[in-house]
């Protein structure tokens, strides 16, 4: 016979120990909101999955005014602007002479680590490497999570308010029935070629390059490694790419007559990350509701996936506080609406970067040469520059 379930109460249950779930469970414990977080995955495996590495103000603020820890500004590079690189020139978006902030170069692992350890440290109840989780009866008054630790014991947790934070693969969003549920996808005709290679820098800040071969973002890690990604078929193997032919490839999308040469290093990674924009309309059911990549993703062109989930728990997290604190439902009530505004803004400036930077193979001339004359147009204006600086820094508001 196998061994009874072992129950557990909380007030917020977090499918999910990502940037989403842990911000929201670290920012509900700071307001003294009991909460739980299961996630799949353990420790380890997540501290070493290379993904996100730009953070808009607003996110820099939250993780450092909530006291996770100081290390995204001491140990983060405060970047003032990008190039964008057209027809061999870089043209600079100097953001803060357009709009006043700044992004910061801070890898998504080392946000994992900060706010991994916060939880620790203020003895959070976080439960990795758990398996077959189940979300049960959203819309009662008492949601359960259910799932399998680690060491095999069967638990429930029953909670007043459940949040699936659990990422783009999300089970929690499948617990929304289908006809109450719209589901806004698309993808793109073509995908990211990634690397990590242990190189210097190649320029101070970001480069995103078009070029009549095809897209290249020249990015960034840290002075040691660097993240570099081309445009390529999402059908590309990576694994057939040697490091010599990746470089070239690489150099000849920023090749111009300024000489810009690529540093090259080791590659230590080599991936291919397919290209998707999806919205869950609307993110809650009942008292489920949903935060980050479970609700929504961005192809990663604006560098708007992690700061969405992060301005998603902002926002929840101010319902929750106000619904457990002064019983007020209000909040609640807006999240999905008010949340879904921002969604849609970042959802719009990811594809337009996307189709104003790439060039799809069965692109005709004149569609080429459009692109080029919107580059010229954006990069010529102050107003065209300012539009993308503030989408890029990210909007004050939703
Ligand atoms: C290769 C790659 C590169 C990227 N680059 C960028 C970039 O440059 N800029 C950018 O802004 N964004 C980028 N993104 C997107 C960004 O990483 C995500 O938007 C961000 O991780 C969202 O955070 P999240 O907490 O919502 O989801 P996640 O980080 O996906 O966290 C969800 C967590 O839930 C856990 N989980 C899933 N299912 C279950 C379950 N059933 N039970 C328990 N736990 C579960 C997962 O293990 C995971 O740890 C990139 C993504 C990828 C994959």
């Amino acid at each position: 016979m196998s061994a009874p379930r072992t129950t557990v109460t909380t007030q917020v249950g977090i499918v999910g120990g990502g940037p989403a779930g842990l911000m929201l469970s670290h920012l509900l414990a700071k307001a003294g909101i009991d909460n739980i977080v299961v996630e799949k995955r353990d420790h380890e495996t997540i501290r070493t999955t290379h993904r996100a590495g730009i953070l808009e103000h607003g996110s820099v603020k939250l993780l450092n005014d909530s006291g996770v820890n100081g290390r995204v500004l001491s140990e983060g590079h405060r970047h003032d602007g990008i190039d964008l690189r057209f027809g061999g020139r870089s043209h600079r978006i100097d953001f803060q002479d357009l709009v006043g902030e700044s992004v910061w170069l801070y890898p998504q692992n080392e946000v994992f680590v900060d706010l991994a350890a916060a939880r620790e440290r203020d003895s959070g109840d976080v439960r990795y490497s758990v398996r077959d989780t189940e979300v049960l009866d959203v819309t009662t008054a008492t949601p359960k999570i259910r799932f399998t630790e680690a060491d095999g014991t069967e638990v429930e947790i029953r909670c007043r308010i459940l949040v699936g934070a659990d990422g783009s693969q999300s089970i929690c969003r499948r617990a929304i029935p289908a006809d109450v549920r719209s589901d806004h996808f698309i993808e793109y005709p073509f995908a990211w070629f990634g690397i990590l290679t242990e190189a210097p820098p190649s320029a101070p800040e970001l480069i995103y390059a078009r070029s009549e071969h095809g897209f290249a973002l020249i990015s960034q890690r840290s002075e040691t490694v660097q993240r570099m990604y081309f445009q390529c078929d999402p059908a590309e193997d990576a694994s057939a790419w040697t490091e010599e032919r990746i470089w070239d490839e690489l150099q000849r999308r920023v090749e111009g007559p300024d000489g810009l040469e690529l540093k090259r290093g080791r590659i230590f990674e080599q991936m291919v990350l397919p290209f998707r924009s999806y919205v869950c309309e609307p993110l809650r059911h009942g008292n489920l509701f949903l935060a980050g990549d479970a609700g929504h993703t961005v192809p990663p062109t604006g560098a708007k996936g992690l700061n969405l989930a992060l301005a998603d728990v902002g926002l929840l997290f101010h319902a929750l506080d106000s619904f457990f604190s002064a019983g007020s439902s209000t909040l609640l009530d807006a999240y999905s609406e008010t949340a879904l505004r921002r969604v849609w803004k970042a959802q719009n400036f990811s594809y337009w970067m996307t189709s104003m930077l790439h060039t799809r193979s069965d692109a005709t001339p004149f569609e080429r040469k459009r692109s080029l004359g919107e580059l010229a147009a954006v990069t010529g204006s102050r107003y065209g520059q300012q539009y993308l600086a503030e989408g890029y820094t990210g909007w004050p508001d939703n």
